[in-house]
Order: C-alpha cells, then sequence, then structure tokens
C-alpha cells in the first residue's frame, strides 16, 4: 500500500498534505502517517515582546523606533511591538532612567506551545500615576 505523510496541527486539528489544507477522510485509501505540527496560522504573532504605555498622550520612541515592529493607539495609551525581546529590554532599562516616576509591571504571556515547550511574550507596562 502507498502511504501518505500528512500533518496534522496538533492545536487547531486542521489536516495538511504537501503543506495543502485537507480534509479527512480524502486519503483513507492509503497508509496514512501522521505527523502532529503547529500550523501557520497557530503559530506564535510574529513580534516578541510587547512594550505598554499607559496613561500616556504621546507614544515615547527614543532611538527605538527601528526596533519596533509596530505601534498602536490602544485604550488608555499605547501598545509597543518590538521585534526582539533585547530591543524591548533596552527601551525598557533606557524609558525607566528617563521617566523614573513610572510604575513598571514585568508580566510574560503564554502565547503557544510549539513541541511541547511553551512560548511566552515577555510584556512590560508602563504607567503614569
Ligand atoms: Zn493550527
Amino acid at each position: 500500500m502507498k502511504s501518505v505523510r500528512v500533518k496534522i496541527c496538533k492545536l487547531c486539528k486542521q489536516m495538511f498534505w504537501h503543506n495543502k489544507k485537507i480534509k479527512p477522510g480524502k486519503v483513507m485509501d492509503f497508509d496514512v502517517v501522521v505527523e502532529e505540527v503547529v500550523c501557520k496560522d497557530c503559530e506564535p504573532k510574529p513580534f516578541r515582546a510587547l512594550v505598554q504605555l499607559r496613561g500616556f498622550s504621546e507614544p515615547v520612541f527614543g532611538d527605538f523606533k527601528n526596533s519596533l515592529k509596530l505601534w498602536k493607539k490602544v485604550k488608555g495609551g499605547f501598545d509597543l511591538q518590538f521585534s526582539t525581546a533585547r530591543s524591548s529590554n533596552a527601551y525598557y532599562k533606557w524609558l525607566k532612567k528617563k521617566m523614573p516616576d513610572l510604575k513598571v509591571k514585568r508580566t510574560r504571556s503564554h502565547v503557544s506551545t510549539k513541541g511541547g515547550e511553551k512560548i511566552y511574550r515577555p510584556t512590560i507596562c508602563f504607567r503614569k500615576i
């Protein structure tokens, strides 16, 4: 019997054959080898670290605008998305020095699980008191 290798996303259960989405049942005549993956739709969003500015009327960038993936105005302030955790850390140190009165909270949010390993996105929240 011919053997077919299909991939199944362990998060959304979508099946793939040659990277195309397929419906279960289509390859029933074959010996199916199923490989568990995480599909592109379920992969973590392509930014690595989030900085939240709360109580700000204007976003503060300093020299870090090039390290940003994007930024947006949100309720209560601004969200800055950095492409690397390293650049968000540099920004964190810089802003803490520049505005020492800010209240800072560092957390990390669980964004997905890849190969049994949990993936976290570091989040830094600066709040004006
Ligand atoms: Zn998926």
